[in-house]
C-alpha cells in the first residue's frame, strides 16, 4: 500500500470507528460476477455474509471495508454467484431411495452386459434372504443392444439368485420380472390382465415376465414399505443429490409422516442442509371430507412444522397437495381435457387420427369439493399445490380460486398449479389476473417419447403445438416457477434449465427427437432463473428471506463453474455447481474451488 493509500484507508477507518465500524464479515466473496436475482437482476462484483446472512451486495471495494482479521476471503476470479436453487416441487423420498436402488442408469446395454450390471448388484448384496425382491431401476429398455433385441424372464433366470427380481425400465411403463418374481407375484397362464396393464405373453399364452402400465403393479405392490433404516437413507441420499445440483429449499409435493420423520432424524444429526417444505396429501376418496382431511394436515403440521424459516435449515409443513387429473400422455390419458384425445381410426400403416369419445376422466375434486376443501385450507392457512395436467383441469381449478379470491380467506392464499402441460390459451392470463403460480418442469418442453411417442397424435397439431406452454403462460404474465418432479426424470436442474431456454433435447437424443418441441421459443434465461429461485421462493412464502441475492436475506446461494449468461445454450446442461452455501454454511463443495 503506498503512502496516500494508507493515510486514506486510516481516515476510513477513523471515520468508521466514529460512527460506530460495521462488524467485520464472516465471509467476503469478491472478483465474481454476482447476479442478484433482485427487482432488476442487477450484477455485482461482491457479496459479504455474516452469520447466515447477506450483509453487503456491490463492488470490491465496498466489500473490502467489511475485512476483519478472521474474514475469509473467497476469490471468485470472475465466476458466477447466484441464489441457491429452489425446487418447487419434487418427491425427495422416492427420489433417494431410487439412488439407493440397483441402477442400470439409461443405458444402451447387450443383455451380457445387462446381466453382468444386475449379477453385480445381487452379489454386493449379501444380506438379503431368498425371498427378499431386488428391484433395479432406470432401465432403458428401448436403448438395449442391437435393436430390436428380447430380455425376458428367461434373461434373468439366467443370473445365480433365488431372489425375485423386478427390472423397471425408465420410462416407467414396464418391468420385467424373473420366473421367481412372476411365481410370487401369482401371475398364471389364465390370470387376466388387469385394467390399463397387460402381461405380455409368449405364444403359449405363458407371461414372458413383462409386465406394462398397470400389470406392473402385480409385483409393484409387494415390494414391502421402506424401513426407518431405508427412509433415512434415502432423505439422506435426496439431500446429497440437492447439495450437488446446488438446491437449497425444496418442496416435497407428496409427503407422508415416515418421510418427514427421516427428515427430523437428519436434522437432529445436523445433517439436513435444504430447507424443506413438505405438502400433505388432501385425498378425498376414501371417505375422508375437507374438513377430516385438512384436520389431517394439521395433526402433521403440529407434529413437524417447525415455524417460520430461520438461519439454519428447518422443516415447514404449510402446503396441501391435491390431484385434480392424472397425465395427458399415452396409454393413460388420464388427463382431463376440454376437448377428446384422438384415437386412429385406420390402421398402423394408414393411421387416421379423429377425435374419440374420451376426454379423460371427470376431475378427481367436484368444483363444489375443491371449493369447500379450497376454503378449509384458507381458513387453516395452507397453500394448495395443485396437481393439474390437462386443460380442463387447470380450467376447473383457475375457476374455482376465481372464486375463492372473492372471500377474505381466498384473497391471502397462494395457489400453485402444477405441471400445466395444456392450457386452453384462454386461460393464460387467467394466471396473473387471480396471482396463480404455474409450477413447471422445463425439462419436459422437448422432442422426447413422451411427447413425440405418447403426445403428439393423440392431441393433434393445433393442441400439439401448444404443449408445455411456458413462455405463453410467461408472456401472459404469470409468475413462472420451476419443480423438477423428481424422481420422474434423473435430478438435473442444469440439463431442464438448458430445455427451458432451448425446447430441445439432448444432442444425443436421437433423430427422432431432433428439433424444437412446439413452435414457440424458449424462455429468455434471466426468467428461467427467476423462476428457479425467487418465484419458487414466493411459492413457499420464502421469497423474504431467499431466493436473491439482498443485504438481509439468508445467504443461500450457489457458485458455478461457468456463467450461465455467457455461455452456449448447448453448454447450460454442463453447468456444475462448485459451492453450495445454506445459511451462510458451505454444505457442499466441489473440486477447483478453493
Ligand atoms: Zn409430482
Amino acid at each position: 500500500m503506498s503512502g496516500k493509500a494508507c493515510i486514506a484507508a486510516l481516515i476510513m477507518m477513523a471515520a468508521a470507528s466514529a460512527h460506530g465500524a460495521p462488524a467485520p464479515a464472516d465471509t467476503i466473496y469478491r472478483n465474481g460476477y454476482v447476479y442478484t436475482v433482485d427487482a432488476t437482476d442487477s450484477v455485482q462484483q461482491a457479496l459479504a455474509v455474516r452469520k447466515g446472512r447477506i450483509v453487503y451486495v456491490g463492488d470490491n471495494a465496498g466489500a473490502a471495508r467489511l475485512a476483519g482479521k478472521a474474514t475469509k476471503v473467497i476469490d471468485l476470479q470472475g465466476r458466477m454467484l447466484m441464489p441457491g436453487l429452489v425446487d418447487g416441487h419434487m418427491h425427495p423420498q422416492s427420489g433417494g431411495s431410487r439412488l439407493l436402488n440397483c441402477s442400470l442408469d439409461y443405458q444402451n446395454l447387450t443383455v451380457p452386459q445387462f446381466q453382468a450390471r444386475i449379477q453385480a448388484c445381487i452379489d454386493k448384496d449379501t444380506r438379503s434372504g431368498a425371498e427378499r425382491w431386488l428391484v433395479v431401476v432406470n432401465w432403458f429398455q428401448q436403448g438395449m443392444l442391437p435393436d430390436g433385441v428380447e430380455t425376458t424372464a428367461a434373461t434373468l433366470d439366467a443370473l445365480k439368485t433365488d431372489r425375485p427380481i423386478i427390472v423397471r425400465s425408465s420410462f416407467g411403463h414396464s418391468a420385467l420380472l424373473n420366473s421367481k418374481g412372476i411365481h410370487t407375484a401369482k401371475i398364471m397362464r389364465d390370470t387376466p390382465d388387469p385394467a390399463g396393464g397387460k402381461i405380455v405373453r409368449d405364444t403359449k399364452g405363458d407371461a414372458t415376465g413383462l409386465l406394462e402400465d398397470a400389470a406392473q403393479d402385480m409385483a409393484m405392490n409387494l415390494l414391502p414399505p421402506l424401513t426407518v433404516a431405508e427412509n433415512l437413507a434415502a432423505s439422506k441420499a435426496a439431500l446429497a443429490a440437492m447439495r450437488k445440483q446446488g438446491i437449497t429449499s425444496f418442496l416435497d409435493a407428496y409427503t407422508d409422516p415416515e418421510t418427514m420423520t427421516a427428515f427430523t432424524d437428519l436434522q437432529k444429526q445436523g445433517k439436513l442442509t435444504a430447507r424443506a417444505h413438505f405438502a400433505v396429501l388432501i385425498d378425498l376418496d376414501k371417505g375422508a371430507t375437507p374438513q377430516s382431511a385438512v384436520a389431517e394436515l394439521l395433526k402433521q403440521q403440529k407434529q413437524f412444522d417447525q415455524g417460520p424459516t430461520r438461519v439454519a435449515p428447518s422443516m415447514q409443513v404449510r402446503h396441501a397437495k391435491l390431484f385434480m387429473d392424472g397425465v395427458i400422455s399415452a396409454p393413460a390419458f388420464t388427463g382431463a381435457m376440454l376437448e377428446p384425445y384422438l384415437v386412429n381410426k385406420g390402421t398402423a400403416e394408414k393411421p387416421d387420427w379423429r377425435h374419440g369419445d374420451s376426454t379423460g376422466p371427470a376431475s378427481y375434486f367436484t368444483q363444489a369439493s375443491l371449493k369447500t376443501t379450497l376454503t378449509e385450507l384458507a381458513k387453516a392457512r395452507i397453500d394448495p399445490h395443485i396437481h393439474v395436467d390437462g386443460d380442463r383441469a387447470v380450467r376447473e381449478s383457475l375457476d374455482v380460486i376465481e372464486q375463492l379470491r372473492a372471500t377474505p380467506a381466498g384473497k391471502a392464499m397462494r395457489p400453485a398449479l402444477a405441471h400445466d402441460e395444456i392450457v386452453d390459451p384462454a386461460d393464460y392470463p387467467r394466471f396473473a389476473k387471480l396471482d396463480v403460480t404455474p409450477v413447471l418442469s422445463f425439462q419436459w418442453g422437448k422432442p422426447a417419447p413422451d411427447t413425440v411417442g405418447a403426445l403428439k397424435d393423440y392431441m393433434g397439431p393445433a393442441r400439439y403445438a401448444l404443449v408445455e406452454p411456458h413462455v405463453q403462460l410467461l408472456d401472459a404474465g404469470a409468475r413462472i416457477a420451476y419443480g423438477s418432479d423428481w424422481p420422474v426424470d434423473p435430478l438435473d436442474e442444469w440439463f431442464a434449465l438448458k430445455v427451458g431456454v432451448t425446447r430441445t433435447a439432448a444432442p444425443d437424443a436421437g433423430k427422432e427427437y431432433a428439433g424444437r418441441l412446439g413452435s414457440q421459443p424458449g424462455m429468455p434465461r434471466a426468467a428461467a432463473l427467476r423462476a428457479i429461485t425467487l418465484n419458487a421462493a414466493y411459492t413457499l412464502r420464502q421469497e423474504a428471506s431467499t431466493g436473491s441475492l439482498e443485504v438481509g436475506k439468508l445467504a443461500d446461494m450457489i457458485v458455478l463453474d461457468r456463467n450461465f449468461f455467457t455461455i452456449p445454450d448447448e453448454d447450460i446442461a454442463n453447468i456444475k455447481v462448485l459451492q453450495t452455501v445454506v445459511g451462510g454454511k458451505i454444505v457442499y463443495q466441489a473440486e477447483g474451488m478453493r
